[in-house]
C-alpha cells in the first residue's frame, strides 16, 4: 500500500511531509467508506471477519459515514503491551496509527497496515476512529495531557488498556470534552499469557461514555468485537468494581511471581511434579515490566497491607514448621515435646518422616526444592484467604491452584521435605531475603517519585541532588 507514496512514508518526519495531511491525506489515511453516505448500516458483533455491513442510501442522513468495520486505531504508547496488541489488530485487517516516546519506527515497519507516527500532531491529523492508550500507568496523566486533542475529530473514542481502571476512567473523564466517547478496557493478559491466543482469556469493559448515535454505538462495537473474535471471555465491569476485584490479585500475583524469581529455581525437565504453571508464572510477571508492577503497586490502596500480610503469613508458616520440627526433636531426645498439644502431631509427623526417609532416599534435591518452596507458598497464600474471581488471571488461578494443592498435601509431608532437603533453610532465608528486596524496590520508587514531585514543584531537585 505504501509502495504507491512517492517518497519514504510521510508520517514519521512532520516537517518533510510531502502533502498537507489535514487537507490531503493519502489514500491509505481515508478508508473508501468516507466517499459513501448511508442511512442505515448494521455491522452483527457476530459477524464474520470479512463481512460488510449492508447499506442502504438515504437522502436525508447523506453526510453521516456508515460506521467502520476496519477501524484506523491510534496506538499511544508503543512498548511491550502496545506492540503486542498492534499485531492481533493488524492481523485483523485494522489499520494502526502508532506514537511513543521511543522510535519504534523499524518494529511499526515489520508490521502489517502500521505506521509509526514520531509527532502526535501528525498522528492526531490522521483522524483515528480510535485512540488506545497504552502508555504505563505512572505516565498515563502526562501522556494523555501532551496528544494534541484539538486535532482529533471531535467524536473521537478514546479506549484505555491501563492494569488499574478508575484512575485511567478519571482522568480521561476530566481531560476530554464531552464530545468524545470513552471505553474503559483491561485485557487480562499480556505478551507471555496470551501468546498461544486470547481464547478464553478475560477482557473487562465499561463503556464509561459512548454517544447514542449509530455510527458511535458501532464503532465501540466494532472496536469490542476486535477481542470477541479472538474468543476473549467479554465482561462488562464498571472500573470499580475491577479495583475492588483484580487490584490486589494482581499485586499478590506480581508480588509472588517477583519473589519466586528472586530464588531462580531450576525447573525439572520431566516435571514431574507438575509445577510447570509456578514456572510460566514467573516468566510471565518477570517479563512485564517493573514499571508495571510498580503502578500495581501505587494504584491499590491496599497494596502496602497486603505486603504486610504476605509477611505475617511467612512469618507464621516459618513459625508453624520450626515448632514441629523442635517439638520431634524433644521426643527424640526426651521421649517427650513437653507441649501438651504438639505430642500427637509431632509423634505422627515423626513417623511419617521415617517412611518418608526410607522411600525417598534417591530424591532429586533440585525437585525436592522447589517442591517444598511450592508448598511454602501455597501455604503462605492459603493464610491469606485467596478466594476464586470471575476475572481471574492465568497467574491468579496458578496461585488458587497452588493453594489447592497445598491443601491437599499433608503437613507431615511438608516438615518431611524440610528434613529430608540438605539446603531448606537456606531456602527459607532466601525466601526472606527476596521479599525483603522486593519491598524495598517498591518502598525505594515510591519515595523517589514523591520526593521528585515535592522537591520538582518548588525547583530545587538540582540543589538536592548537587
Ligand atoms: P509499561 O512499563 O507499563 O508501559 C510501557 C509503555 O509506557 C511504553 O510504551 C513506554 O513508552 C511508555 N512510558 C513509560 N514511561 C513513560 C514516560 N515517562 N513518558 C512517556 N511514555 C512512557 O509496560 P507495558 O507492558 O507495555 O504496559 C502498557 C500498559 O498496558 C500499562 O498501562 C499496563 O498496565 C497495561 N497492560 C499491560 C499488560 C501486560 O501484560 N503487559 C496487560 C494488560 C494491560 P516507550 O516504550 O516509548 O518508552
Amino acid at each position: 500500500m505504501l509502495s504507491t507514496l512517492a517518497s519514504p512514508h510521510p508520517c514519521t518526519n512532520r516537517p518533510s511531509l510531502p502533502f498537507p495531511l489535514r487537507f490531503a491525506p493519502p489514500p491509505f489515511l481515508y478508508p473508501s467508506r468516507h466517499r459513501l453516505s448511508v442511512r442505515s448500516c448494521h455491522v452483527s458483533p457476530t459477524s464474520p471477519p470479512n463481512s460488510r455491513p449492508s447499506l442502504s442510501l438515504s437522502q436525508s442522513n447523506f453526510h453521516s459515514p456508515p460506521p467502520p468495520t476496519t477501524l484506523k486505531i491510534a496506538i499511544i504508547g508503543f512498548g511491550n503491551f502496545g506492540q503486542f496488541l498492534a499485531k492481533y489488530f493488524s492481523q485483523q485487517g485494522h489499520t494502526i496509527l502508532a506514537h511513543s516516546r521511543t522510535d519504534y519506527s523499524s518494529i511499526a515497519n515489520s508490521l502489517d497496515n502500521t505506521f509509526f507516527f514520531k509527532d502526535p500532531h501528525d498522528l492526531c491529523e490522521s483522524h483515528p476512529d480510535v485512540v488506545l492508550l497504552c502508555t504505563s500507568i505512572l505516565s498515563a496523566q502526562k501522556v494523555l495531557g501532551s496528544i494534541p486533542i484539538q486535532r482529533l475529530r471531535r467524536s473521537t473514542l478514546f479506549v484505555d488498556v491501563l492494569s488499574v481502571k478508575e484512575f485511567p476512567r478519571s482522568i480521561l473523564l476530566n481531560r476530554l470534552p464531552p464530545d468524545f466517547d470513552i471505553l474503559c478496557t483491561h485485557p487480562m493478559f499480556g505478551p507471555e499469557s496470551g501468546k498461544y491466543g486470547w481464547n478464553g482469556l478475560p477482557f473487562v469493559y465499561e463503556k464509561v461514555r459512548v454517544g447514542g448515535s449509530h455510527e458511535r454505538v458501532s464503532r465501540c462495537e466494532a472496536f469490542l468485537d476486535i477481542f470477541r473474535k479472538e474468543g476473549c471471555r467479554m465482561i462488562n465491569m464498571s472500573c470499580k468494581e475491577h479495583d475492588e476485584i483484580a487490584a490486589e490479585c494482581q499485586f499478590l500475583t506480581h508480588t509472588v511471581g517477583r519473589v519466586l524469581a528472586e530464588l531462580k529455581l531450576k525447573p525439572n525437565p520431566d516435571d514431574s511434579l507438575g509445577y510447570d504453571t509456578l514456572f510460566q508464572l514467573i516468566e510471565n510477571t518477570c517479563s512485564d515490566s517493573f514499571e508495571l508492577y510498580n503502578g500495581l503497586f501505587m494504584y491499590n490502596k491496599n497494596s502496602t497491607d497486603l505486603l504486610d500480610r504476605i509477611y505475617a503469613a511467612y512469618e507464621e508458616v516459618k513459625k508453624e514448621l520450626r515448632r514441629m520440627v523442635q517439638g520431634i526433636l524433644r521426643r527424640r531426645l526426651f521421649g517427650t515435646t513437653g507441649v501438651g498439644e504438639l505430642e500427637d502431631s509431632a509423634a505422627r509427623c515423626e513417623a511419617f518422616l521415617e517412611s518418608f526417609n526410607k522411600e525417598m532416599v534417591d530424591l532429586d534435591e533440585n525437585a525436592a526444592g522447589v517442591h517444598f518452596v511450592a508448598l511454602t507458598t501455597g501455604m503462605i497464600l492459603a493464610k491469606l484467604g485467596l478466594k476464586p474471581t470471575s476475572i481471574a488471571t492465568k497467574g491468579y488461578e496458578t496461585l488458587l491452584k497452588l493453594v489447592e494443592d497445598t491443601s491437599s498435601e499433608s503437613f507431615d509431608l511438608y516438615i518431611a521435605l524440610f528434613m529430608h532437603i540438605r539446603n531448606s533453610n537456606e531456602l527459607l532465608d532466601q525466601l526472606d531475603i527476596s521479599l525483603a528486596k522486593v519491598r524495598t524496590e517498591l518502598y525505594g520508587r515510591l519515595h523517589d517519585i514523591l520526593r521528585r514531585q515535592l522537591f520538582d514543584q518548588q525547583g530545587i531537585i538540582n540543589n538536592v541532588h548537587n
